[in-house]
Formats: structure tokens, C-alpha cells, sequence
């Protein structure tokens, strides 16, 4: 790697880092600013077999307290092409908003779903963020990325995407770093593109904490025995067989529970806070202790939407709430 143009920086703090304002330091840390050295620092941690984490916005990510190993890289390559044919080429550090914002002014619709969610192209990828039933996958022609210290263009399928899922989220993921993507985007109504952003968005305020966070925590759970046995959920959900989490949640009243500094949310309760200098500890352990108590109510076990980082050998799931 060419080490004198990137700096390294040793020991860096990562709740500077993340929505959450949670967790220890990075060991190493830097920040590529374009494609080519993401790319390079990629390569150079494959080949030396440093641990290599990649950081968008860091907007669906705790890290552990007793911080991240190896090196964090923050991608700040931000590039994006837009051709006359819909053909969309994005950094994967560019905002997903951004590209919303790009692509409609170009006339292009599709991204409309995006407007509020924080995060990169590439954080969006890896949990294949989405919202008002749509996702960034669903335009997805090609994915440029470093596998196995190999820079290569990817299928979409290679991802095997589902709902805020894909390999990348695997226990043992493959060495990966998403460099870009090809997109492709149908020509649409400008003022309908708008319409429906402006909606999305309204509906998001409604709902959406200020306080900091990493969006919703949990996974909705998809059990249709579980949706009809649901006396209070509303029609169109047990039509779909989907239970929010946040309903099941809210029905273990648990909105606005508190432990250290982090709390429930009191207006979404699948969004974990953290609303008084919260550890990334204290957050584990509300979230575990409120998964508890959904599978004591429901029989169900949440999924996990936000990702842990870094070291977490030590930590033990008690589902109380005890230091
Ligand atoms: C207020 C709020 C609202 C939200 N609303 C939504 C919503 O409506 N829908 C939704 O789906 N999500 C939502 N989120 C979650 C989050 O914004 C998305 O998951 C977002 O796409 C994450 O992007 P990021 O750049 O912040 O990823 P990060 O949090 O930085 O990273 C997420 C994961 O992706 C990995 N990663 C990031 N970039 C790369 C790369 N280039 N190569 C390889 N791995 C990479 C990281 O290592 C990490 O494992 C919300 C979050 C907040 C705080």
C-alpha cells in the first residue's frame, strides 16, 4: 500500500463515527477519499492479513466497547455518473440520498424510498436498505468490489440479497469491499419522483426519533401464524404475514425503557437511543433484555437489523438488565 498518501490513524474514536455516538476506538484507522484507494488499502489488508472493516456513515453499527481490531477504513469516495440511457454509476461512500437527489434531477425515478435513510451506497448494499416496500438491490446491474485482494465486478446475485439481508451479513462473510455499483433506472414523471419522496419523508418525521441511533434495531418478522393470532395488529399486516417489531415491542410495554443511557424509543419502539452518553454495553444489553422479553410474550426471537462491530469475545446475552 502506498502508506504515504494515506494516513493511518492509531487508536481513533469511534463514536465520532457513528449515529449511535457508541463504542471504543478503531486500533488503526483511515479514510480513503476515492475508489482507486479503497481499492489499494483493500488489497494491502488481504494480503497482510490485517482484519479490514469498512465504515459508511456508520448509521447501522455499534461497536464494542472494548473497540475494533485490525483496521477501519471510512470510505469517503463519493463519485457519481448518470448516462442519458439510465445508466447510474455510484461510488459506494457516495449518500444514498445524494444519489436519490442526482438521479432525479436527471429524471430518473426508482430511489424515491431513499430520502431519510442516512448511510453509504455501499452500508446500503450490505443490508439491503430499504423502505415503503422498495430496496437498493432492486436496481442493481453490477457491483465493483475487492474479493479476495481481487478487483473484480460482481452479479447482483452474488450478494444473495433478501430483506435486510445479504452474504456480507453471513457469520463467516467473505472478504469483500464494495467499491461501486451500475444501476440501472427507468425515466420517470419529475414531479411524481418528488411527490413521493416529499411523502416518505413526511411520513418519517411522524415517526422517526431526533435522538441518536441506528434506525430501527430489529428486524420486522416475517410469521403469518404469528400476524393472525394478533388480534390488534392492522389488516394489511396480517394480510402480508408481517409482525413489526416495534408492535411487538410496544406490546411488551416497553417504550421509553431506560438502562444507563440508553433508552426505547417513546415514539418508535424498534429504535434503541442512546439519550444520555450511553456505552455501546448499555445498548447491547437494552436491546437483548427487550428481545427477551418479546420471546417471553411472542415465542419469537428478534433478528438483529443494526450490526455489532469489532470485539465482543467477552460479552455474555443474559436478557437482564445487570451490569
Ligand atoms: C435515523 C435512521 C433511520 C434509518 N432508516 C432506515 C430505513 O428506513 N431503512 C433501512 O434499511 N435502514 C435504515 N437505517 C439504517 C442505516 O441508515 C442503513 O442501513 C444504511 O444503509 C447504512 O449505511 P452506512 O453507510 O451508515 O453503513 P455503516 O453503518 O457504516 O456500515 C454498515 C455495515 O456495512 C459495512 N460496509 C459499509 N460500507 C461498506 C463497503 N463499502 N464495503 C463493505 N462493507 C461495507 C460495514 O462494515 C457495516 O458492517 C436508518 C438509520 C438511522 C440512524
Amino acid at each position: 500500500m502506498a502508506s504515504n498518501a494515506i494516513e493511518i490513524h492509531e487508536q481513533y474514536d469511534l463514536k465520532l463515527l457513528t449515529t449511535l455516538k457508541a463504542g471504543g476506538r478503531a486500533s488503526k484507522l483511515c479514510f480513503a477519499r476515492s475508489r482507486d484507494s479503497l481499492a489499494e488499502v483493500s488489497k494491502f489488508a488481504y494480503q497482510t492479513g490485517l482484519k479490514h472493516t469498512v465504515l459508511g456513515w456508520g448509521s447501522n453499527v455499534l461497536p464494542s466497547d472494548n473497540g475494533v481490531p485490525g483496521l477501519v477504513t471510512v470510505n469517503l469516495a463519493t463519485q457519481i455518473q448518470i448516462s442519458r440511457d439510465g445508466t447510474v454509476t455510484a461510488d459506494c461512500g457516495a449518500g444514498l440520498q445524494e444519489l436519490f437527489l442526482k438521479t432525479a434531477q436527471a429524471g430518473l425515478g426508482g430511489l424515491s424510498f431513499a430520502v431519510g435513510i442516512p448511510g453509504t451506497v455501499g452500508g446500503a448494499l450490505v443490508s439491503n436498505a430499504g423502505a415503503y416496500r422498495s430496496n437498493v438491490s432492486r436496481y442493481l446491474v453490477e457491483i465493483e468490489a475487492i474479493r479476495d485482494g481481487v478487483r473484480e465486478w460482481l452479479t447482483p446475485e452474488f450478494m444473495q440479497f433478501s430483506y435486510r439481508d445479504s452474504i456480507l451479513r453471513q457469520v463467516n462473510p467473505p472478504s469483500i469491499t464494495l467499491l461501486a455499483v451500475k444501476l440501472k433506472l427507468e425515466h420517470g414523471d419529475a414531479k411524481q419522483i418528488y411527490d413521493d419522496a416529499r411523502e416518505f419523508q413526511r411520513q418519517r418525521i411522524g415517526k422517526q426519533p431526533p435522538s441518536a441511533s441506528a434506525g430501527s434495531f430489529f428486524k420486522n418478522v416475517n410469521d403469518a401464524e404469528l400476524a393472525a393470532s394478533l388480534t390488534s395488529l392492522p389488516l394489511p399486516l396480517k394480510d402480508a404475514g408481517v409482525v413489526p417489531a416495534g408492535y411487538l415491542i410496544e406490546q411488551c410495554g416497553l417504550k421509553g425503557k431506560r438502562f444507563g443511557g440508553a433508552m426505547v424509543g417513546a415514539r418508535h419502539a424498534n429504535f434503541v437511543l442512546n439519550v444520555a452518553g450511553a456505552t455501546a454495553s448499555e445498548i447491547r444489553r437494552l436491546a437483548e433484555y427487550v428481545n427477551a422479553q418479546v420471546h417471553k410474550e411472542f415465542g419469537v426471537w428478534l433478528e438483529e437489523e443494526a450490526l455489532y462491530l469489532g470485539d465482543w469475545s467477552h460479552w455474555q446475552t443474559t436478557g437482564e438488565l445487570t451490569e
